[in-house]
């Protein structure tokens, strides 16, 4: 067990065990080892799960914490990005919801409330250049 662990709250198996030290901009635990700064879940991953080859994913979506059951090594970004894409689009809308969900010709998952969006965006644009020419 490493040294860091005293920062951190352990619960039980299924609880989210948060960190109380400093985080860096984005959320995640980060601790200062001989200058350098290292992301503390994915040495929890490393530690639980082996050598990372990728991203680490928090099934809880909670990055701060640190249950070794909560961190799921990815094997590359994308694979990574299809697991979000499963659950949740870019903007945090629930994919788990059918009903927001618009899949595509080639079997492509999409958010069809960014769908709509954007569409309400590019219209709003075409409507701006009909403007102009008049
Ligand atoms: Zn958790
Ligand atoms: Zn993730
Ligand atoms: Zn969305």
């Amino acid at each position: 067990m490493s040294e860091w662990w005293e920062k951190v709250v352990v619960g039980g198996r299924d609880d989210c065990w948060l960190w109380q030290a400093s985080v860096d901009s984005k959320g995640y635990p980060q601790i200062n080892r001989r200058g350098k700064v290292l992301r503390v879940h994915r040495l929890a991953a490393e530690e639980a799960h082996g050598p990372l080859t990728g991203p680490v994913h928090h099934s809880c979506e909670n990055r701060r914490c640190l249950n070794p059951a909560h961190l799921v090594p990815m094997s590359s970004t994308r694979e990574h990005l299809q697991h979000h894409l499963a659950t949740r689009c870019k903007r945090g809308h629930d994919l788990t919801d059918p009903a927001n969900v618009a899949i595509l010709r080639r079997g492509e998952r999409r958010c069809r409330k960014c769908h709509v969006i954007r569409n309400v965006k590019s219209q709003r644009k075409r409507r701006q250049e009909r403007r102009m020419m008049v």
